[in-house]
């Protein structure tokens, strides 16, 4: 990787994007302030395989000083103008499909097809539902004897999480762009390479400079710069509860507004009427995609108890299908293993039964950070492994009585992220789901709808992701009476 970064076509199939040692800002490719720089390693053998920058300070304030000089005529270009360039990206996303799959398999560890299917493809739905909501939105409208007008909030600080490298970032950046708002990002330090690719594609796709800055760098250097800066108007953070917390505590200081999405514990309910192999398959795959680091993941299976251990066995035979290395890629670095084995080990000593996985490592594999796909059965809605977001393949089940336990159950936690229900009908299954304290719900299955907004109850987060809601964070309104 030379210092012009771009694709590596040595592997062979479709080059990765290896890093390049610069941050972007004002709409160039320019050397950060000091030396310091972040290995890349991909998860799977344990290699370096690209290096950035670690920004600090000085490359946040000087990105934030771009964003702020190009935000006035940015917010001043006409929606349909602004749509075009989201479109010309969404375009542009669409034909480096392959290079895309292939840098975040390459940064996080997920196979190939995960990667494309998803960390390549979602994002560029994201991206195409923000084109047409750009153009389509009413950003003026006549209430009364007033006209009511929807500005941009102003300069966005995003901060974004290694799990969806991609899709977190075009979550903020897309709506933040369609509203006239400009942006500097921080992204996650594991997974750095996808978001200078996406700039190369900001910039071709014709953005103005300044509009779009990137700045990468660790989350406590870099990130709480930029959390802290003055100049950013609306910080949109995914991530840790923890530093969520941090982030709220500093925005509401400031007086400012903020977005978080953080952490999930959410309930896969299965109703007696429901089709249970489906049920607990879909629960499965749902969890053991992305290697249990997906932040709506239904990591707990509530079962009533006539039928529990017949969901138990379904369970232990479907987990044996994701073997590590082959279905099931690693977890991202060494910390989120050892922290992921350690749940697993706590999950023992609670006194839950492992019925699939476990805290060893997985055999026949010389590298890579993997975790065993793991089942406990017989636990206990209070154990830490069904109240704690765990991040990794790990599923508990449990038994409920009745429909008033499992709801107790399914609500019973500080998260509130998202959920499932499988009934005998979707009535009862949306009954159910009305009485969830939880952003989104999947009934019977449920497909993903880049418009339908995504976001926490409770201390799943502040805020809403996607669709015309996503839009509405980045928006503030003025009125003007006649
Ligand atoms: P994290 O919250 O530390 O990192 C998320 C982002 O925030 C990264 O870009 C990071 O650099 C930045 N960051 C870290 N400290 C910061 C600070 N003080 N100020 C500003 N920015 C900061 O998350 P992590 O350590 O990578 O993962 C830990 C746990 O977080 C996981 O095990 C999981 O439970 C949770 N998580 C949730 C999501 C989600 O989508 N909700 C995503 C990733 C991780």
């Amino acid at each position: 990787a030379d210092r012009a970064g771009d694709v590596d076509q040595a592997g062979g199939g479709a080059g990765i994007h290896r890093g390049r040692e610069a941050v972007f800002i004002g709409g160039a490719w320019r050397p950060a302030a000091t030396d310091g720089t972040i290995d890349v390693v991909n998860p799977a053998t344990e290699q370096v395989i690209g290096r950035v920058p670690a920004g600090t300070a000085q490359d946040v304030d000087a990105a934030v000083t771009a964003a702020r000089a190009a935000l006035p005529g940015w917010a001043a270009t006409p929606p349909d103008e602004r749509a075009a360039v989201l479109g010309a990206a969404r375009d542009l996303l669409a034909a480096r499909r392959e290079e895309i799959a292939a840098t975040v398999s390459a940064e996080l560890g997920a196979p190939m097809a995960f990667a494309t299917a998803v960390h390549a493809d979602l994002p560029t739905a994201v991206m195409a539902s923000y084109a047409e909501l750009a153009a389509a939105h009413p950003f003026e409208e006549r209430v009364g004897n007033s006209r009511v007008l929807q500005e941009p909030v102003g300069v966005v600080g995003a901060i974004t999480p290694w799990n969806y490298p991609l899709h977190q970032i075009v979550a903020k950046v897309a709506p933040a762009l369609a509203a006239g708002c400009t942006v500097v990002l921080k992204p996650a330090e594991d997974t750095p390479l996808v978001a200078q690719l996406f700039t190369d594609i900001l910039a071709a796709a014709g953005l103005p400079a300044g509009v779009f800055n990137l700045v990468t760098g660790l989350g406590p250097v870099a990130g709480q710069a930029l959390a802290e800066h003055p100049g950013v108007d609306l910080v949109s953070f995914t991530g840790s509860t923890a530093v969520g917390r941090q982030i709220g505590a500093t925005a509401g200081a400031a007086v400012k507004r903020v977005a978080l999405e953080l952490g999930g514990k959410s309930a896969n309910v299965i109703l007696p009427g429901a089709d249970l192999a489906r049920a607990v398959n879909v629960g499965l795959a749902n969890v053991f995609a992305n290697s249990g680091q997906t932040c709506s993941a239904w990591t707990r299976i509530l079962v009533d108890a006539a039928r529990y251990d017949e969901a138990v066995a379904i369970a232990t035979a479907s987990a044996a299908k994701y073997v590590p290395g082959d279905r099931l890629g690693p977890v991202v670095n060494a910390k989120q293993r050892d922290r992921v084995r350690g749940y697993i080990r706590r999950g023992v000593d609670e006194g839950a039964r492992i019925v699939a996985g476990g805290p060893d490592a997985p055999e026949g594999l010389e590298a890579g950070y993997y975790v065993r796909p793991t089942v406990f059965a017989d636990v206990e809605p209070a154990m830490a492994i069904a109240q704690e977001e765990i991040f990794g393949p790990v599923v508990v089940m449990i038994r409920y009585e009745d429909e008033e336990d499992a709801l107790r159950i399914a609500n019973g936690t500080v998260y509130g992220l998202a959920g499932a229900v499988w009934g005998a009908d979707e009535e009862s299954a949306v009954a159910f789901a009305r009485r969830m304290d939880t952003g989104q719900v999947d009934i019977n299955g449920g497909r993903f709808n880049p418009q339908a907004p995504f976001g926490g109850y409770k201390q799943s987060g502040v805020g809403r992701e996607l669709g015309a809601h996503g839009l509405a964070e980045y928006l503030q309104t003025k009125s003007l009476q006649f």
